[in-house]
């Protein structure tokens, strides 16, 4: 029996690793990927994280991991299939068969990429489509790529296509981006990005690959532009299913806690970019790591006085 199981290892499952060792919980991390840091390894340069400006997202990550397994952190690599409580505790069921029983959970399961969902994107996926400019930018050396979405992500990833693409489109549905002000700064700045704005993708074409998309713009305009590679930067959908009908969840499927990470579901805490927030990033997921280990602290101490 674990005081806590910390299920993702990416930056918030990490820092709950870390305030958990700290913390002498009984505690261990169930990873699905082997070695996994979640989606920060996917960004090319991160410069809003205190003391490490300019570090790539994929050394940050292990920065973090490396932190958790000096204090002694184990991981178990398994894919969680299901959560049930049991006795007032929680049991953990993982693909390969085994349970795994913990007085508390901090579910770190982060979000995963958004589709366009449009004609041609599951055809043309790894063929030319990709979710991830930082894992597959340096195969379009001096081709043409669209980038699509107006958030940080697709900014960022249009900012890295430029520097192997001869020519990068950044097409964004509104009038203005979402992404921070100093990136948009950037992005003016580069001479082979060329932002095609109120515009939207609606099928994406190729024979044996990705040679062209077809784009309307809000006004009815219809083009074609021939590209060689899609990078698809839409947003994130909460990875928060296992929780469905145990804790409660907004509209869009995040997990409703506040800083404590206290949800619905009693014994249940969640941390990073899964919970209820105005803003998620690196350091934001740390600190839920944090409040969330001083909250199991505060309901393993409640547990034990009753
Ligand atoms: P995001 O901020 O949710 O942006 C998603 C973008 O995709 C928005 O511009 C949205 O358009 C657009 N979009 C959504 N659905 C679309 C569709 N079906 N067709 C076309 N466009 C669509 O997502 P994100 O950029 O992945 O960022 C997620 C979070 O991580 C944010 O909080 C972000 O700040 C953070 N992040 C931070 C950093 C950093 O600080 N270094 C880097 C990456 C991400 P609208 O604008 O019209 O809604």
């Amino acid at each position: 029996m674990y005081d806590c199981i910390i299920l993702g290892s990416g930056c918030a499952g990490l820092s709950s690793a870390i305030y958990a060792q700290r913390a002498k919980l009984n505690n261990i991390v169930i990873e699905k990927v082997y070695q996994g840091t979640g989606q920060i390894a996917d960004s090319e340069r991160v410069d809003n994280y205190m003391g490490l400006y300019g570090e790539d997202g994929f050394s940050l990550g292990m920065k973090f991991r490396q932190h958790a397994e000096t204090l002694g952190t184990q991981f178990v690599e398994a894919t969680v299939i299901r959560i049930k409580p049991s006795d007032g505790n929680w049991k953990v069921f993982t693909n390969e068969g085994n349970v795994w029983e913990s007085k508390s959970i901090i579910y770190a399961l982060g979000t995963e990429r958004r589709k366009l969902d449009i004609k041609g994107e599951k055809e043309y996926t790894g063929k030319g489509v990709s979710y991830c400019a930082v894992c597959d930018g340096a195969f379009y050396r001096e081709k043409t790529v669209a980038v699509i979405g107006g958030g940080d992500t697709a900014l960022g990833d249009a900012l890295l296509l430029a520097k192997f693409a001869e020519k990068v489109y950044l097409i964004h549905r509104r009038e203005t981006f979402r992404a921070n002000k100093t990136v948009q700064e950037n992005i003016r700045c580069v001479k082979n990005i060329e932002c095609i704005m109120n515009t939207n993708i609606i099928e994406i074409t190729g024979e044996k690959r990705v040679n062209a998309i077809k784009t309307v713009s809000t006004s009815g305009e219809e083009k074609t532009l021939t590209v060689n590679g899609v990078f698809v930067a839409v947003g994130s959908i909460p990875n928060s299913a296992l929780l469905s009908g145990i804790a409660e969840l907004d509209k869009n499927g995040y997990v409703i806690a506040d800083e404590s990470g206290i949800t619905t579901a009693k014994g249940i805490f969640v941390a990073g970019d899964v919970r209820t927030k105005k803003l998620r990033q690196v350091i934001t997921a740390g600190a839920d790591g944090a409040n969330c280990v001083l909250s199991v602290e505060e309901y393993l101490n409640q547990r034990k006085s009753r």
